[in-house]
């Protein structure tokens, strides 16, 4: 039986118009005034907007493989089912190699982690950790299993690419009309600062931000759009944390190159006074990039409003405070780095976007949805509310009000970097192709997540 939105107010990136909407077979098969019933179920959704679902393009949902061998807190079960609660009904989650591992056996293991577990849709970006005869090969099979997008890394001795690396893969990914992202900071200076602080006895979190400098950030940015330059591919940069970073963004553009760059709500809503909390508790805070100051966060919001910043995901990767994060308690470079968010993003950017008039309700569903879809080959399955697309449609309630709080959250974690923040604006209804899979913050239907299969196209043959 089809479903029928009826007096909602349907955004896309571009605008709104009040619009009735109607769902079957997991497609949106209808838009337009005033609709009749005919033989659908009437859902009315009078004073409420209807938002394309959103898309997390930056999760870590389960990774076994990260610092000290411990697994993150969430598993993609957990993790998509807080993802859903709140309106993200598809992740473009990391998969990550292990150490000489190929790119097959990680496909065949981000598969195992999140088939039949998922609650919202899901594909991968691949990461390439290390470069070898076969590598080019390995990236032409993805693409022929419905991977399209890449990841690879500035930073980290277990996952760094040289700039050698970094050309080579970026041709094959041309080849293929793929899309890299890469984490860019500068790996060698940042162990350089973390030795020199650890050797003067400076052991708290308070330390983690000064070993990770904004101009190492970049550094880093700068020597990867000139390499993307000489490949002429267009490329994204993950999660940009400072002023810095997106003057060298503003550049590249300048000169014609073309970039996408995304950003987190942590960068956005949280900054580096966090870091002189006592007892440790700023340990809950020690993600890459770290927090910034209060001007970089202002950065930020200008380079939203002024398109310089194309997304908003979350770098989700949770850790317990008590006994992960607290495995550095003698010294930072040993605590887990990464915060929990895929469950918070969605009323974050409203609280701290929309509702401050910072950026339009139509900003919000191209930062979180419309141009995560574009970018990565999503479109038009996914990111928009229009006749053939999927049926991932959020019912938001702009007036609703809440608090975060680690003792209410999905999330299987001990603590939210956003405890007590008070939230206006939530999904009140949440639909996976056609499927009400949540309402009111709580899920009604798990596992209802499917792996979508992307196109470019340059596909090889
Ligand atoms: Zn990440």
């Amino acid at each position: 039986m089809s479903i029928l939105l009826k007096g909602g107010t349907v955004v896309s990136a571009h605008g709104r118009r009040q619009l009735d909407v109607r769902l079957s077979d997991g497609k949106i098969i209808e838009v337009g005034g005033n609709l009749l019933e005919e033989d659908s179920r009437v859902e009315d959704v009078t004073g409420r907007f209807l938002l394309p679902g959103f898309i997390d393009a930056h999760t870590h949902l389960e990774l076994n493989n990260g610092p000290g061998t411990q697994g993150t807190a969430d598993n993609f079960a957990t993790g998509s089912r807080a993802a859903v609660a709140k309106g993200t009904t598809t992740v473009i989650d990391m998969a990550t190699p292990d150490q000489g591992g190929t790119l097959q056996s990680c496909l065949a293991t981000w598969n195992r982690l999140a088939e039949n577990k998922s609650s919202c849709d899901y594909t991968y970006h691949m990461s390439v950790i290390d470069w070898h005869a076969g590598t080019a090969d390995e990236i032409k099979a993805m693409f022929n299993q419905g991977i399209t997008s890449f990841k690879m890394y500035l930073a980290y001795d277990n996952l760094r690419a040289s700039d050698s690396e970094l050309y080579e893969a970026m041709l094959v990914i041309k080849k293929y009309g793929g899309m890299l992202g890469v984490h860019c900071e500068n790996g060698e200076l940042v162990n350089e600062m973390i030795a020199k602080l650890v050797g003067e006895g400076k052991l708290t979190p308070y330390y983690h931000p000064l070993s990770r400098p904004n101009a190492l950030e970049a550094e880093a940015v700068t020597r990867y759009l000139t390499i993307a330059k000489m490949a002429e591919l267009p490329v994204n940069i993950v999660h940009l944390s400072t002023k810095e970073g997106l003057e060298a963004v503003r550049r590249a553009r300048q000169a014609g190159q073309q970039v996408f760059v995304e950003t987190c709500p942590q960068y956005l809503v949280l900054d580096d006074h966090l870091y002189d909390l006592p007892d440790f508790e700023s340990a809950k805070y020690v993600c890459s990039p770290p927090l910034r100051s209060v001007a970089d966060q202002e950065a930020l919001w200008l380079g939203i409003q002024h398109n310089d910043i194309d997304t908003v995901s979350t770098d989700h990767c949770s850790f317990n405070f008590h006994g992960q994060k607290d495995l550095g308690k003698a010294d930072f470079s040993k605590i887990p780095n990464g915060m929990p968010g895929v469950e918070t993003r969605p009323e974050l950017i409203y609280t701290y976007g929309v509702a401050k008039g910072r950026i339009t309700l139509e900003k919000m569903v191209a930062l979180l949805s419309e141009n995560i879809a574009r970018q990565f080959h999503l479109f038009p399955q996914k990111g928009v509310i229009q006749p053939g697309s999927d049926a991932d449609i959020v019912v938001w309630d702009p007036n609703v009000q809440s608090v975060i709080s680690h003792t209410t959250q999905l999330q299987n974690v001990d603590y939210t970097p956003y405890e007590g923040m008070a939230t206006i604006g939530a999904p009140e209804k949440v639909y996976l192709r056609g499927i009400k899979v949540a309402e009111n913050g709580q899920v009604l239907i798990e596992k209802q997540g499917k792996f979508v299969y992307r196109h470019t196209k340059n596909q090889p043959d």
